[in-house]
């Protein structure tokens, strides 16, 4: 193999640019030529390449965001976008390509080497819903970030009595909120994977109130019925807590942070990894991490199964907020 491409697609995740960097050496190391891909799949169906050199990659390795650029491309999504990116990678003789993405990026690169294609991907997501891995890139340092708005918010509330809802991103899974209530001693979490009514939350806001504590935390999944807007427009109407209510939505702010030692070694390992598994000539897999190690899961398997939250914590969690 003579030449490989790699793009970044969908949200982007800090640990990215760890990965490009990782992929274009190890290449290089290889022998390869290597293609960066402007902007997902959108700059692969229009052969919106550059060659990316080791000087290329200097000084990103902390950066948050994707220097390749990310997009979301309605057009590849079908059959006929994706045969126009195969083509325009065979006329720029690329034999594989690497992947650096989601759920749904590593579904089209799955379809896409399923059309013939080599394709090897990497877990990177701040949501951590991408079957095949423990951890993806982007997770640790989203949660981090997380934690240090929860921590001055905590503050703040303190100072005045107060109950502070957060809501943190992670689309329909509750990982970023359980994680970081969990770690940021909150009183309660709000997840999609599991039903609540705003009476129950109040009542806890309440009993938190009789229990002497200053301040009551309550981190909400965005993805979650009662977010943080539906929970403050429905507490503002009826009830009375005790405490006063002000609400925080982090949104984007979790996805622009430096990466954390742990997801640039993290994006690093997957990154040569995936370099590792197509000069051995593997394609076809998704690189993540499962107990400590680096692993290959088929895209077949990791396509086949939805990521679940462990919610045994939960148990836990209740006990830790008392
Ligand atoms: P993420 O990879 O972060 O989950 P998205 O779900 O937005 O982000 O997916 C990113 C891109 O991957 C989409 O814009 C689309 O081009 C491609 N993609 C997503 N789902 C599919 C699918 N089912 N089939 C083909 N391509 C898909």
């Amino acid at each position: 193999m003579k030449k490989i491409a790699v793009l970044t697609s969908g949200g982007d995740a800090p640990g990215m640019n760890a990965a490009i960097r990782a992929v274009v050496r190890c290449a290089n190391a290889a022998g390869f030529e290597v293609f960066g891909v402007n902007h997902g799949y959108t700059g692969l169906i229009n052969g919106d390449f550059r060659l990316l050199g080791n000087r290329d990659v200097s000084g990103i390795i902390q950066a948050g965001g994707t220097i390749l650029g990310s997009s979301r491309s309605p057009e590849f999504e079908t059959e006929a976008g994706r045969q126009k990116a195969i083509d325009v990678l065979k006329k720029q003789q690329i034999e594989a390509l690497v992947v650096i993405g989601g759920d749904g990026s590593q579904t089209g690169a799955h379809l896409l080497n399923q059309m013939g294609f080599p394709v090897a991907g990497v877990a990177s997501t701040i949501d951590n819903d991408l079957y095949g891995t423990d951890q993806s890139i982007g997770v640790d340092t989203a949660l981090n970030i997380a934690l240090e708005a929860i921590d001055r918010l905590k503050v703040t509330a303190s100072s005045h009595q107060r109950a502070h809802i957060v809501e943190t991103m992670g689309r329909n899974h509750g990982y970023l909120a359980l994680m970081a209530g969990i770690a940021g001693g909150a009183e309660y979490v709000v997840i999609p994977e599991i039903e609540t009514n705003p009476d129950i939350i109040a009542e806890e806001i309440k009993t938190t109130y009789r229990r002497g504590k200053s301040h009551c935390l309550i981190v909400v999944a965005e993805g979650a019925y009662w977010n943080a807007e539906r929970l403050l427009a429905h507490f503002k109407q009826n009830v009375d807590l005790g405490y006063s209510l002000r609400a925080t939505t982090l949104g984007h702010v979790q996805r622009g942070g430096a990466p954390t030692a742990f997801d640039r070694l993290l994006a690093t390992r997957l990154g040569a990894a995936a370099v590792n598994e197509l000069e051995a000539g593997n394609s076809g897999v998704l690189l993540g991490l499962s107990c400590g190690e680096i692993k290959a899961t088929p895209y077949s398997e990791v396509i086949s199964h939805k990521k679940t939250l462990d919610l045994a914590i939960l148990d836990t969690a209740e006990k830790l907020a008392r």
